[in-house]
């Protein structure tokens, strides 16, 4: 039986993979889930220790694209995820394991996760999500207009996905001077055509509300084909949860042993994955949401309250592209803890759409959290800075600030014969002022990127303004 997707307020029609692939959110204001979560029995996990990343991926998506002919999502796998793509590993790692798992010292490794075209694990999601728009988009003979927000690495990874993709066009929103300058060089600096830059006066949430308030506007939606890649996109979590599978069996011997992963977080989509990862019968025993300043999920870890900020409660801090007031994915995760009740979901969400808070202490709900496996902490610039020195100082690793939030508060639950596993979120020379400012020199980049600031760049600067950001992409249609 194909797998169905359905929404988390309950409302909306189910609908297979492809048919959910190229939206954003239902239509009735929620987030797609599969109805239930695929399983791999004790068998299946015990085959699946020996395949390479390709052959992993292949055992877990065709779980999820299940509408995808096999052979054809065989060809879109094995063309993403190649050494060629994900070359940018540190000397001592091989590009051919796609995430090679660096270990730091016995039992603490890291899960590098950021050696694609842009530097950030964004791009494991999104160059697969490239490949799947451009082979369901040419399948159906249609096109498709890209409406996203980014604070930084989103954006960057969806336009190295797109660039020059047949019938796609991307518009990224991106708050205007908030990026770093190799982020904003990075995105600026691309030519195609088929990518529009959108600079905007404000803040990433602004960014985020836009997306949105276009996607809710449900007539123009349909009229000018607009999709989304921001880390709403079921496609997305679902890449991402073929990762924790890798990571798991690079850290173990055999499949009695338990895992726990810390995960530097800000829209709750990578940890999503891990939680989705664990469902499937993947032995994790915590998952550790890391957040910098912005520490609306550590509270809501710690307490059961969830109380999102408004975009001038955000605190602009030196591990940015977990600058997020909202986390816009953690509705999947309070919709397993619900136990799936829409009419809840659409209950709390209205309090979160009201500016609002809510408190699962309330119900049953809050004490699942454990069950879950889920902990919490956060990091601040000082921390950030001191984890980034004592890990070059202690194992000559350099890592940038998310994947130091992550370290930080990985380290305060590591328990002796758990392998801890910390995503390694983006490379340091994403972040070079970070780096200078912690270690007193610049951090290594890749040649092909050496001049990258010196390119020529395009882009717009726009009020937030939902209005005008329409008019901009009905007038930009046909470039
Ligand atoms: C996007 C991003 C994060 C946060 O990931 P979420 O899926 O939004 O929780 C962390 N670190 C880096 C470098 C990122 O780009």
């Amino acid at each position: 039986m194909v797998m169905r997707y359905i929404s988390t307020r309950g409302d909306s029609p189910a609908l297979t993979f492809t048919e959910i692939l190229l939206g954003g959110l239902a239509p009735d204001g929620g987030l797609y889930l599969p109805e239930t979560y695929p399983q791999f029995s004790a068998g299946e996990l015990e085959a699946m220790r020996g395949m390479n990343y390709r052959e992993l991926a292949y055992a877990v998506l065709s779980r999820f694209a299940d509408d995808i002919p096999d052979e054809d999502l065989r060809v879109i796998i094995d063309k993403t995820y190649t050494p060629e793509v994900y070359c940018n590993v540190r000397s001592d790692e091989s590009a051919a394991d796609i995430t090679p798992l660096h270990t730091l010292e016995p039992g603490l490794h890291l899960l590098c996760l950021s050696n694609g075209p842009t530097l950030a694990f964004k791009d494991m999601a999104m160059q697969l999500l490239g490949n799947l728009f451009e082979y369901v988009l040419e399948r159906a003979g249609q096109d498709l207009n890209i409406l996203g927000a980014t604070s930084g690495d989103t954006g960057s990874a969806a336009e190295y996905a797109m660039r020059g993709k047949h019938g796609i066009q991307v518009f990224m929103l991106s708050p205007h001077n908030k990026m770093s300058r190799f982020q904003t060089a990075q995105m600026f600096s691309l030519q195609d055509r088929n990518i529009h830059n959108i600079a905007v006066n404000g803040v990433f949430d602004d960014c985020q509300d836009i997306v949105k308030a276009v996607s809710n506007d449900h007539a123009f939606k349909a009229k000018y084909k607009i999709g989304a890649v921001n880390s709403i996109n079921w496609g997305r979590v679902a890449a991402q949860v073929v990762y924790y599978f890798k990571g798991y069996f690079a850290a173990t011997h055999d499949n009695d042993q338990q895992v726990s992963f810390s995960v530097p977080s800000g829209n709750f989509g990578n940890v999503c994955a891990g939680h989705i990862a664990r469902m499937m019968g993947l032995p994790i025993k915590h998952l550790i949401v890391a957040t910098n300043e912005n520490d609306v999920l550590d509270e809501f870890f710690k307490s059961g309250v969830y109380r999102p900020r408004v975009s001038a409660q955000t605190y602009h801090t030196s591990s940015p592209s977990m600058d997020i007031s909202k986390a816009s994915n953690f509705e999947r995760f309070v919709a397993d803890l619900t136990g799936r009740d829409g009419a809840r979901l659409r209950a709390l969400w209205t309090l979160v759409d009201q500016g609002g808070s809510f408190d699962l202490n309330d119900g049953e709900e809050f004490a699942k959290v454990a069950d879950y496996g889920m902990l919490s902490g956060s990091s601040n610039h000082a921390s950030r800075m001191e984890t980034i020195r004592d890990t070059w100082e202690k194992y000559g690793v350099m890592i940038d600030t998310h994947t130091a939030d992550g370290l930080k508060v990985g380290l305060e639950y590591f328990e002796p014969g758990v392998p801890m596993i910390v995503l390694e979120t983006a490379l340091p020379a994403k972040f070079e002022d970070a780096i200078q400012e912690a270690l007193g020199r610049a951090p290594e980049r890749p040649a092909s990127m050496a001049n990258l600031e010196d390119l020529p760049q395009r882009y717009t600067v726009m009020d937030a303004d939902v209005d005008a950001v329409k008019q901009f992409v009905v007038s930009h249609l046909n470039d």
